[in-house]
């Protein structure tokens, strides 16, 4: 789960980590009264979009007074930032920067390890930076058994070539933004710009934060983190029935599955099916073991509410649960559907029971179900349909 910045911001305060004070506004008219109750000589008005350069796409505008305040954040909030519609804000309080820079820790998959990138010039350019002059972006490798201790920290601010006077201050923001890593059990935890003031303080003026969904059991507190509002209304609902769902881009045949790996294999044959007419899968759902009516019904209501799919094709290996628990599982699913259930589903059924399960659905004899007896054949039928 990625974080907004002022989720990234109060966990930052939490683990010590200085950060400046802001406050979330919906409306002008909140964002004038948070100035108010701030009172600074400097606020900072910052659209808060999961997604980078906002700065770029003027979603960070510097205000004086309240009254700026208030404007900027009208001209702010309802903005589309790399189609993110901005609905809210955070008024920050502003400061003199004398000098930016970048600090990041992230998992590095591939290396099986955590790697922390940092750079005495930081701001808005980091990705053009590290293309351009990769030796400006330190990179040091972090394991995960030893963590970022003191030495490592003091390492990471000499590798990044900062100045002896600052190495101190920084090395001990590194060492509290690597316990927001480790403690909070985060993917990435990146800070563009880490700052120094014209006083030389150093502080986190942005915060970028991810957290690791498989560790959200040990991390109750992270489920009010949550952003019900702009998730995807569909993944929303499919989260909250217990479904692992994932919307594709560009897609027109539904698709639903027992099992991640059945799933998988079959974007694949729907894919390659769809080729010739343009058309490919437009969603991962698998419905796991337990394919009753219930989780039937629950997968057809998601993947039916979803206005891109034309066909869907229920793709499902009778294992633990026989095909005759899963033919009347569809059977039961488009009776509680009713009228709800209105695309042509394509079903392939194999395995545990496989004849009691075909014969169950030929009986229902269902105006939109086709009955396909191979995963190829099914594919090409939904395809076809969709197109
Ligand atoms: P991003 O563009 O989405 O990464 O948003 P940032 O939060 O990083 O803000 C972009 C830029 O705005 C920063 O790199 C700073 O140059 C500037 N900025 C942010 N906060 C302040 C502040 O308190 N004072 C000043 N002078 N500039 C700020
Ligand atoms: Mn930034």
């Amino acid at each position: 789960m990625d974080l907004f910045e002022y989720q990234a911001r109060d966990l930052f305060a939490k683990h010590g980590v200085p950060v400046l004070a802001g406050i979330v506004a919906t409306t002008p008219q909140e964002a004038r009264e948070a100035a108010e109750d701030m009172g600074s000589e400097l606020f900072v008005v910052k659209a808060q979009v999961k997604t980078g350069g906002r700065g770029k796409a003027g979603g960070v505008k510097l205000a004086r007074t309240a009254e700026e305040v208030e404007q900027a954040a009208d001209e702010i909030l309802g903005m589309d930032i790399k189609g993110h519609t901005v609905r809210r804000v955070m008024i920050a309080e502003g400061t003199d920067i004398a000098e930016e820079y970048y600090f990041s820790i992230l998992l590095d998959r591939s290396e099986r390890r955590y790697l922390a990138m940092c750079s005495v010039e930081g701001g808005v350019e980091i990705e053009q930076l590290a293309v351009e002059r990769p030796d400006a972006l330190a990179r040091v490798p972090i394991d995960p058994d030893e963590g970022i201790d003191e030495a490592m920290a003091r390492h990471i601010v000499d590798e990044a070539g900062f100045p002896e006077a600052d190495a101190d201050a920084v090395a001990d923001v590194i060492l509290k933004l690597w316990d927001v890593y480790v403690n909070e059990d985060a993917t990435l935890v990146e800070v563009n710009p880490l700052v120094k003031t014209t006083d030389g303080t150093i502080l986190a003026l942005d915060g970028k934060v991810s957290l690791d969904d498989n560790a959200a059991f040990r991390h109750p507190h992270h489920a009010e983190l949550e952003d019900r509002e702009t998730e995807n209304p569909l993944e929303a609902k499919a989260k909250e029935k217990g479904l692992n769902y994932v919307k594709l881009d560009g897609g027109q045949v539904g698709i639903i599955g027992n099992g991640a790996g059945l799933v998988m294999s079959t974007l694949d044959v729907v894919a390659y099916a769809g080729e010739q007419y343009g058309v490919g899968p437009a969603n991962f759902l698998d419905i796991g073991g337990g394919a009753s009516a219930e989780v039937m019904a629950n997968g057809l209501d998601v993947i039916l509410g979803d206005a891109d799919v034309r066909s869907v094709f229920v793709n499902v290996f009778g294992g633990i649960t026989a095909c005759d628990e899963v033919a009347k599982g569809i059977v039961a699913a488009l009776d509680i559907l009713g009228d709800a259930a209105t695309k042509p589903l394509v079903v392939r059924l194999d395995g545990n029971n496989v004849d009691e399960g075909r014969r169950i659905l030929e009986e229902a004899a269902h105006p939109l179900v086709t009955i396909m007896e191979t995963m190829d054949g099914a594919a090409a039928k939904a395809a076809e349909i969709a197109a």
